[in-house]
């Protein structure tokens, strides 16, 4: 059975997933005003990504017979100054999500929930992956500065992102 502070957290970490493939699309349609295909595809590639997370835990509430309860997903910003604003903001979100992945661990640990713990493990590792991309496009932009040729090169290299 699961327990009660732990479908708690999963509830919400359901939210934050769901929460984040909504930040990323929006980032998505800014790059489409951008005209910049590439980063629109690859912003629309991880909002898929991040909808597949929230099931993943909706999913898994279930298998323990837990209760899905859904939450207001807050309104995304829709606007971005540039697009290294926009991988700054990717990056510090995905910051944050490690951040809340990692307490909802400590929440299965106090609630000496194992099969979550272990469940989590895949999670740990996605946000090493996560922050990984984040901090390499934030970097890339940053040696990119306002050099355009170089962004249209970035942007057909993200263009080519399968999953
Ligand atoms: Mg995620």
């Amino acid at each position: 059975m699961l327990p009660k502070s732990v479908q708690e957290a999963l509830n919400d970490q359901i939210k934050n997933e769901l929460a984040s493939a909504h930040l990323y699309l929006s980032m998505c349609a800014y790059f489409e005003s951008a005209s910049l295909p590439g980063f629109a595809h690859w912003m629309k590639v991880q909002s898929r990504e991040e909808t597949e997370h929230a099931m993943k835990f909706f999913d898994y509430v279930h298998e323990r017979g837990g209760r899905v309860m859904l939450k207001e997903i807050p309104a995304p910003p829709t606007k971005f100054s540039s697009p290294q604003a926009a991988f700054d903001a990717y990056l510090e979100h995905e910051k944050k999500v490690t951040a809340l992945v990692n307490g909802l661990y400590e929440t299965a640990t106090k609630a000496n929930d194992y099969a979550t713990q272990v469940m989590l493990h895949w999670f740990i590792k996605e946000q090493v992956e996560e922050e990984k991309t984040g901090m390499e496009i934030v970097d890339q932009l940053k040696m990119i500065g306002d050099n355009k040729t170089a962004l249209l090169m970035l942007d057909r290299q993200l263009n080519a992102r399968a999953s």
